[in-house]
C-alpha cells in the first residue's frame, strides 16, 4: 500500500508555519498529480491540516474521479480564515470522505505534559466526533512526529490507525501507516519514479525469483 499525503492546494488563505509552504501544491498541479494516482490500484490518498482547500479543490477533484480520501482536521483552527469551517467538516463526510484527528493546535505530540496530551489527543477528537456524529479512530501525527511514547498512548485511547510521514510503504492492515507527502516541486512523473517504480523494481526481480523457482520444481 502506498499513502500519499496532501497539505494545501492552490494559494494560502491563513499565514504559514515556517517551512510549511514545501508542502503546498499548484492548483493544475493538484489535478495532474491526482490524475496520476488514480491509476494507482494500491494508493490511499490523505490530507493533512484542515486548510480551506480540502473543500474548495480537493473534495470536488476527488468526486470527478470517484476517490475517497481521510481528511485529518486541526481541531482547534476549526471556523478560523484560511481552515475548514465545522459545515466543512460535515460535508467531508457526507460526501464518504474519512475524517481524522490531527490534534488540536498543529503541535508535535512529543513530550507532552498530561494537561497538553489531553487537549490534544482527547478533546481534539472528541470535538471532531460531535461534529461528524460518529466515532473519529484515524489520528496523524502533526510534523510527523511521534516517539514510542506517543503511539503508547494513542493505543491506549483505542485509535484504530496511526499515520506518520515516513516516506515508506505500507501494510494495508498494519495499525502504523506510513505516509509520501506530496511536496511542491512534485510532478506526476517524480512520484511515478520516486515511490511507485522503485519499489516495483524490487517485486519484479522477486517475481523473477518465484518464476526461476516454479522452474527448478
Ligand atoms: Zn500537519
Amino acid at each position: 500500500m502506498i499513502n500519499i499525503c496532501f497539505h494545501g492546494v492552490g494559494t494560502p488563505q491563513r499565514e504559514l508555519e515556517p517551512g510549511e509552504d514545501r508542502y503546498w501544491v499548484g492548483t493544475g498541479q493538484f489535478h495532474q498529480i491526482l490524475d496520476e494516482l488514480s491509476t494507482w490500484p494500491e494508493v490511499r490518498i490523505s490530507f493533512d491540516d484542515g486548510n480551506v482547500s480540502d473543500v474548495t479543490d480537493a473534495l470536488p477533484a476527488l468526486l470527478e474521479r470517484e476517490l475517497t480520501a481521510d481528511f485529518f482536521v486541526v481541531a482547534g483552527r476549526l471556523d478560523t480564515p484560511g481552515s475548514l469551517d465545522r459545515d466543512d467538516v460535515r460535508a467531508l463526510r457526507e460526501h464518504g470522505m474519512r475524517v481524522g484527528t490531527h490534534g488540536m493546535w498543529h503541535r508535535s505530540w512529543r513530550g507532552m505534559d498530561p494537561v497538553t496530551r489531553e487537549r490534544e489527543l482527547v478533546t481534539a477528537r472528541t470535538v471532531l466526533a460531535e461534529l461528524t456524529g460518529g466515532p473519529v479512530d484515524l489520528a496523524a501525527c502533526p510534523l510527523g512526529s511521534y516517539d514510542r511514547v506517543v503511539l503508547t498512548h494513542l493505543r491506549r485511547l483505542g485509535y484504530q490507525r496511526v499515520f506518520t510521514s515516513d516516506r515508506r510503504r505500507a501494510r494495508p492492515d498494519a495499525w502504523l501507516q506510513p505516509r509520501f507527502s506530496v511536496m511542491q516541486p512534485d510532478t506526476p512523473e517524480s512520484l511515478r519514479t520516486e515511490i511507485r517504480v522503485k519499489p516495483g523494481v524490487v517485486r519484479r526481480a522477486q517475481a523473477g525469483l518465484v518464476g526461476v523457482a516454479k522452474r527448478l520444481r
